[in-house]
């Protein structure tokens, strides 16, 4: 038998960057977090400018509420946020972001700065950070920020990210694959936030990659952004689940559905408790493509609360839908924006965030395919249905 070693306890440096690998993958990886940071604080402008795919310079300007000059020392440091202070925060949250980790994982990887303003200050504040503490941009020495110009809202920059993770920085693709990735993030926000102007464009360029107007709506932003010929060919369809609580005694009657299916479940569910059924409260709302536009690969857009995330169960459910109306080797574009009970989901599983699990999430899932399906068996006309009383 082998000697057991003894167990160390590794370096908080290392801990941190490890964390840090786990969230910030990717250049738009980290430009998904920022980006959520900036609506979150109530943006209508999202400006990014990238150079060298993001590796070099990520940048990214926002109009929203700016951050408190008092809150910029502990900014960057793990777990620290202004969107959650008790457990019970964290099952209730209804803001993008939640754990306080990105800006902090961001500063383990990458040099990271931030010009921000609030409405109230006379003037911009500048903070640098460097392993989550605030520094000096020139001697790296730690330092307080430091009064500048600057437009109400916030600006963070991030420059050579993976600079001091080298594996991470050679596990990336070139430039142009990683700009395209950037793209694509924001494309999927701007068709989720029409009302937001996004514009993207690399260091230097005169003219934007990407550009929208604020004050759009989702039709038109998905004309844009994918095209006339998923523009025109669009079904927009609702569906809500909602269970009204009747006290019967210790009864709790559902007032859901559909179609009287579930006999038995409902029966089940009438023993749940109030959190349960409230939780089982949902809405779906989907622009999908119907049988006259075919794609080679499906475009599908996902968010769950307001946050683009990624559930290969529901894609696969959907992409089924099609089996019947696509011909072989064509795919569809589908956009759906779910929302259900923040304490439903469970978006830590995944330390990316972005495949989430959430409560019954078989039976949603079979209920939009169920809805979709149905809409395209009926042809093409736009519909809205509400499974609800
Ligand atoms: P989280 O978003 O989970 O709270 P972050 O590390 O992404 O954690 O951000 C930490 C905090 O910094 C946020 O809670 C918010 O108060 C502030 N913040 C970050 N980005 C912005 C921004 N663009 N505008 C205003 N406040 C911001
Ligand atoms: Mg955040």
């Amino acid at each position: 038998m082998s000697e057991p070693k003894p167990i160390r306890r590794l370096d908080e440096n290392l801990i941190n960057k490890i964390a840090a690998g786990e969230i910030i993958h990717r250049p738009a990886s980290a430009l998904k977090e920022l980006v959520e940071n900036s609506l979150d604080a109530g943006a209508t402008s999202i400006k990014v400018t990238v150079k060298d795919g993001g590796m070099k310079l990520l940048q990214i300007q926002d109009n929203g509420c700016g951050i408190r000059k008092s809150d910029l020392p502990i900014l960057a440091e793990r777990f620290t946020t202004s969107k959650l202070s008790t457990f019970s925060d964290l099952s209730r949250i209804a803001t993008y972001g939640f754990r306080g980790e990105a800006l902090a994982s961001i500063s383990h990887v990458a040099r990271l700065s931030v010009v921000t303003k609030t409405k109230p200050d006379s003037c911009a504040w500048k903070a640098t950070y460097v392993d989550g503490s605030l520094v000096d941009a020139k001697t790296g020495e730690k330092a307080d920020p430091r009064p500048c110009a600057g437009n109400d809202g916030t600006t963070i920059t991030i420059e050579d990210l993976f600079y001091n993770t080298p594996t991470r920085l050679s596990a990336l693709r070139s430039s142009s694959e990683e700009y395209a990735r950037i793209l694509d993030v924001l494309t999927k926000y701007a068709i989720h936030n029409p009302t937001v102007s996004f514009l993207c464009k690399k260091a230097g360029s005169p003219s934007p990659d990407l550009s929208t107007p604020s004050r759009s709506d989702t039709p038109t932003a998905i004309r844009l952004l994918y095209g006339h010929s998923i523009a025109k060919e669009l079904v927009h369809h609702t569906v809500s689940s909602s269970i009204k609580k009747k006290r019967k005694g210790r009864q709790t009657e559902e007032d859901m559905d559909v179609d009287g299916e579930d006999e038995e479940e409902d029966q089940m569910q009438a023993e749940d408790t109030d959190l349960q059924s409230e939780s089982e409260s949902w809405s779906a709302e989907a622009y999908f493509s119907n049988a006259n536009y075919q794609a080679k690969k499906m475009v599908f857009l996902l968010f769950i609360n307001h946050r683009l995330v990624e559930s290969p169960r529901m894609k696969r459910a959907l992409e089924a839908c099609y089996v019947s109306v696509l011909p072989k080797g064509t795919a569809p574009f589908v956009y759906l924006s779910l929302q259900i009970d923040p304490r439903a989901v469970d978006v830590n599983v995944h330390p990316t965030k972005r495949e989430v699990h959430f409560l019954n999430e078989e039976q949603i899932t079979e209920r939009i395919a169920d809805a979709v399906q149905m809409c395209l068996a009926k042809g093409n006309a736009s519909r809205r249905f509400e499974y609800q009383t």
